[in-house]
């Protein structure tokens, strides 16, 4: 049963999902541009905000404070991969705000609404020069969920993970009241928002840190053979001073001994006699793919890419999940002839997913990021391939900033650069069950002092993931700000036995 599922799933996607995809993008693109069209008004963003307080109010009346409340956005268009069963019984609270509201280029921020999601923010201020300090891959992340959960890109070895890109942050709290925040302002409460998956209010606005961007990134990828040799230059990269470093920096792991490592840079123009190449055109190979033919070339090989190219390298493909879903993917045939119809939407991926893959994917896969101090890389690395054995990994480095109030992330030892190393796929261990392997890499996480992506399934116990996470800034903010009743604790939302 299974080996049919893994056969023909790739058929049933290529034949349902992907023209469904095309149609759901062109609706809820047409949907989202005339909401935005019908809504967009920077300047009722005040009244925007007095619904959700208002909402809030209602709450209290209807419900006398017994429900806690949840965002009304379906669990099903959410990224993570599993939809959240209290959705089903909790107070939803309509917090669809998707404007961008200004741009202030003296200061270097833009003020946006917390649906706005990355293509929509891309494609404006790209033609302005400008980008996001942090554009996190996929273009329907939203700014409230990346904000409350987490959010990272090849750039987080300088601007840190995309809460820290936040100057300031708006919430409307358990009672109704809309409180701003920032470094200086509510400081507690602007440092425990962050990984604090929208138990202490609903997000209605935030601040962010752009930079001047320029149209193309000049990328040099340096093959290695040796694990210990990659490792040592991905560090050494990576501690760089902050206008030494590379603006991008990225690893591809191959196998135990093999890696890219991938180091890029603004530039203006392509010089004279060097081609560009746009990555992600339909009939292009896959970006993994495409690196790891230059592994096998065995030299130092650089290209100049289209700054939209290079940001969305690896949508196309999901990373390398798309190989269990259209395992023909790749083929030349099949990016020639329906490659224009790539990616599926993730959503409808999501929805008609059956009870037997979510089987199959508890036996045989492994989606999750985890977030580990640099200097425990190589260690990381070796138990990795000891428990799980899977390639290709994504290793991205990620500052960790010592902020002066400590919140949810409070790393172990006093180190603030960390990687983010992602395992998307079919682990090669003989009997690999996700529960005992997930358990076994949590535990060596909370060893280390490392930390999991909560988009991911997490099987730790409501302790382990208390041990992982400082709660002790949440929980005394949750206390002050009527929250206890209000909203479910991180737990509740993202351990596995909360969603399905
Ligand atoms: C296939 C896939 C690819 C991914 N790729 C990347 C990637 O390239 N880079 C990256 O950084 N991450 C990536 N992620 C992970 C992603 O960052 C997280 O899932 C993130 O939380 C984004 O979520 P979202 O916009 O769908 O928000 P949601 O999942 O809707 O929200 C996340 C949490 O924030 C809360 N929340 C959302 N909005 C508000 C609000 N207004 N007020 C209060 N609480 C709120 C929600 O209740 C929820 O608990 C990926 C995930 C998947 C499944």
């Amino acid at each position: 049963m299974f080996d049919f599922l893994i056969k023909y799933r790739g058929i049933f996607v290529v034949l349902f999902v992907l023209p469904a995809s095309m149609i759901f993008k062109a609706y809820m693109g047409s949907r989202h541009r005339l909401i935005f069209f019908l809504n967009s008004a920077p300047d009722k963003h005040d009244e925007r905000v007095q619904k959700v307080q208002q909402q809030v109010k209602d709450w209290q009346e209807k419900t006398g404070g017994k429900v806690p409340m949840c965002t009304a956005r379906p669990g099903w268009q959410a990224m993570s991969l599993k939809q959240g069963n209290y959705k089903k019984t909790h107070y939803q609270v309509d917090v669809s705000l998707m404007d961008i509201l200004s741009i202030d280029r003296e200061k270097g921020t833009v003020r946006v609404e917390p649906m706005a999601n990355m293509g929509q923010i891309s494609s404006l201020l790209k033609p302005l020069g400008l980008s996001l300090a942090v554009v996190p891959e996929l273009d329907a992340l939203t700014v409230g969920g990346l904000i409350n959960g987490f959010g990272i890109e090849s750039s987080s070895h300088k601007y840190g993970l995309f809460q820290h890109i936040c100057t300031s942050l708006e919430i409307v709290t358990a009672d109704g009241e809309l409180v701003k925040c920032s470094p200086e302002e509510n400081s507690e409460l602007f440092y425990a928002i962050p990984w604090s998956y929208g138990s202490l209010g609903f997000l209605v606005c935030a601040e962010i840190k752009i930079v001047p961007s320029k149209d193309v990134v000049h990328i040099t990828y340096i093959p290695y053979t040796e694990k210990q040799a990659f490792v040592d230059r991905f560090a050494e990269e990576s501690l760089k001073p902050f206008d030494e470093a590379y603006d991008f920096i990225e690893g591809l792991v191959y196998s135990e001994q093999e890696a890219v490592l991938m180091l890029g840079n603004f530039v203006d123009t392509v010089p004279a006699g060097k081609t560009k190449n746009a990555l992600n055109n339909f009939w292009k190979p896959w970006f993994y793919e495409h690196v790891r033919n230059l592994l096998t070339k065995g030299t130092e090989q650089e290209e100049y890419v289209p700054l939209r190219h290079y940001y969305h390298r690896h949508t196309r493909s999901f990373f390398w999940e798309m190989e269990q879903i259209i395992p023909f993917g790749n083929s030349t045939w099949f990016r020639y002839l329906l490659g224009w119809m790539s990616p599926p939407e993730i959503s409808l991926i999501k929805l008609t997913e059956t009870e037997a893959i979510h089987e199959l994917y508890d036996t045989h896969h492994m989606d999750q990021d985890f977030l580990l101090p640099l200097s425990t890389l190589d260690q990381s690395l070796s138990y990795f391939h000891q428990e799980v054995d899977f390639y290709p990994l994504w290793i991205c480095p990620m500052r960790v900033f010592d902020t002066p109030i400590r919140g949810m992330v409070n790393p172990l030892r006093n180190e603030q650069m960390f990687v983010d190393v992602g395992i998307y796929g079919e682990p090669n261990i003989a009997n690999y069950i996700a529960k005992d392997t997930t358990r076994k890499l949590e535990a060596f996480m909370r060893e280390i002092g490392g930390f999991q992506a909560l988009y991911a399934d997490t099987y730790q116990t409501r302790e382990e993931l208390r041990e992982m996470f400082d709660h002790t800034l949440l929980d005394k903010l949750r206390a002050e700000t009527g929250a206890l009743k209000a909203f479910p604790e991180p737990y509740d939302k993202v351990s596995r036995a909360a969603r399905t």
